[in-house]
């Protein structure tokens, strides 16, 4: 039995700390904050209680598989409900596009806004399908050391369908023209942090999973799946120290022996960093022993960071459902002003989480909880004055569009930005989602998972492979835990 040291509790520490302690080692997770669950934590207020970052929970299968491997399953933890409408998106005050939960009802709707498009979603789908069984199954459980790994038989031959080197907007147009239906096809790569012309097609799998997956809702809020995940990681011997800031790695020779913490050095036999890359690479390591300096991190594309505000509302709101996408103004304006020239947007888009639309119990009777999102570059200058600006002009939107005054009833309001990303997670410039998946930052050509200096010494996260997002997180955890394993074997 090995001493394994997880530094971050976010969904990738606590997935490799329970693969880690399947295999029978003795695991310690050790996390700043003073509460578990990184990005996804939540807190209560005023009898509200607010998911802090993740809010939508797609790729059902993926969190089967990792409950799965325990020989459990997520209703062990958690009650799923599937949202039907699964989201909105608002393009106007009487232009407001629900996608049902059904594929069926989705080729009603593209039927009905473009005349054919009905087949061409559902050739769509059946590829991104294919992508997703392929790239869901065979790519991303690789720890991407070497090209030579997505080598196998059946990569190679369905590399044409796998779309590597067209972008999911260019593939998206050649199927539909309504700007609607393009805006809703584009939509979910923006979770992998950049925009849909920068993007490889493949990634159109998100389509798949999205659309034809469903979008589903675990009751109590997202972060009981973070609950589950630590009680499941607690029953097989984990132990979780938070308000455990590591600040160091100390390293004999070519071998990481210890973590130095404000009360003293723990000694460990392996580490798996999962706190953002950057911090851990450039900050905890000493010079000789990290995988990149700084001036490769200035030369990759991050994904987006974003200005939240949590609010607690005293009535009732009519026309939001559980996940509005405001999409009133220009996508590639926005989109320019995160990744071209990264300026606060002049006409934002947003999103807004209603999660008291189905979850009683994240609200009190008659009032909405509400979670804003305005997406904007990294590293832009966060002030007191910005973020007030930015909730006037998002709020009178909302009240324009929903039809419904609401600023006179928010009785709890708490702003979110990049200050507090460094603060809390030591983002590397207050980023929300870490690195964007662009080809060119795409399985090899993303930071590595192992450090190439130190044996024993690991990464997982949404910095590294396969990417952004929380099935990507519990994935990069278990195979980060697998590679630590091997090494240690
Ligand atoms: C606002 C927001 C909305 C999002 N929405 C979605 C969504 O709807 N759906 C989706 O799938 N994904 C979403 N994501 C992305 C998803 O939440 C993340 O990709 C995922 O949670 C990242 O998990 P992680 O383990 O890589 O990192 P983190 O959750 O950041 O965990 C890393 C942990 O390491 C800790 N740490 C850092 N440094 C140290 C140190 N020196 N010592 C000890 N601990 C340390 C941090 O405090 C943190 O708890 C969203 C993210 C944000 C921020």
């Amino acid at each position: 039995m090995k001493k394994i040291s997880v530094i971050g509790s976010g969904f990738s520490g606590m997935s490799a700390a329970a693969f880690l302690a399947q295999a029978g080692h003795k695991v310690s997770v050790y996390e700043k904050n003073h509460t578990t669950g990184g990005r996804a934590r939540a807190f209560q207020e005023q009898g509200f209680t607010f998911d802090m970052g993740p809010s939508w929970y797609w790729m059902p299968d993926v969190f089967e598989k990792f409950f799965g491997s325990f020989g459990k399953h997520p209703s062990d933890y958690y009650n799923l409900v599937q949202l039907d409408p699964g989201f909105q998106i608002i393009f106007g005050k009487d232009d407001v596009l629900p996608i049902p939960a059904s594929l069926d009802g989705i080729y009603q709707v593209f039927e009905s806004i473009e005349k054919g498009s009905a087949d061409k979603l559902k050739k769509f789908m059946a590829e991104g399908e294919y992508k997703y069984n392929t790239g869901m199954k065979q790519l991303v459980y690789k720890p991407a050391f070497s090209w030579l790994e997505f080598m196998n038989l059946d990569i190679i031959k369905g590399v044409a369908k796998l779309d590597v080197f067209q972008s999911v907007s260019s593939h998206v147009r050649s199927h539909f023209k309504d700007e609607r239906l393009v805006a809703l096809m584009e939509f979910p790569v923006l979770f992998l942090g950049a925009m849909a012309k920068q993007i490889p097609a493949l990634y159109s799998l998100m389509n798949y999973a999205a659309l034809s997956m469903g979008t589903w809702y675990p009751m109590g809020g997202m972060m009981k799946i973070g609950e589950g995940m630590q009680s499941l990681a607690e029953s097989m011997g984990v132990e979780f120290f938070t308000s455990s800031e590591i600040n160091k790695i100390q390293v004999n020779g070519s071998t990481a022996s210890g973590l130095l913490t404000a009360s003293g050095t723990v000694s460990t036999d392996g580490i798996i960093a999962t706190g953002d890359y950057h911090h851990m690479d450039q900050v905890l390591l000493d010079a000789t022993h990290r995988n990149y300096n700084e001036q490769y991190w200035e030369g990759k594309t991050f994904a987006p960071s974003c200005l939240i505000f949590y609010l607690g509302v005293s009535k009732k709101i009519k026309k939001l459902i559980h996940h509005n996408l405001f999409f009133d103004t220009s996508l590639d304006v926005h989109a320019r002003e995160i990744y071209e020239s990264p300026q606060w947007p002049s006409q934002p888009l947003f999103y807004v989480c209603c999660p008291s639309k189905t979850d009683p119990s994240v609200a009190p009777e008659g009032m909405e909880n509400l979670f804003l999102l305005v997406p904007i570059a990294p590293g832009l200058q966060d002030t007191e004055q910005l973020r007030q600006k930015y909730y006037n002009i998002i709020m009178k939107r909302i009240e324009y569009l929903c039809d419904d005054s609401i600023l006179p009833y928010v009785v709890y309001n708490k702003s979110y930005c990049i200050k507090d990303f460094v603060a809390d997670y030591h983002a590397y410039k207050g980023n929300a989602y870490g690195l964007a998946n662009t080809l060119r930052q795409t399985a090899v050509l993303k930071p590595s998972l192992r450090n190439k200096k130190v044996t024993n010494l690991f990464y997982a996260g949404q910095l590294t492979v396969p990417g952004p997002g929380v099935p990507p997180a519990l994935i990069s955890g278990q195979v980060a835990a697998e590679q630590l394993l091997k090494s240690l074997k």
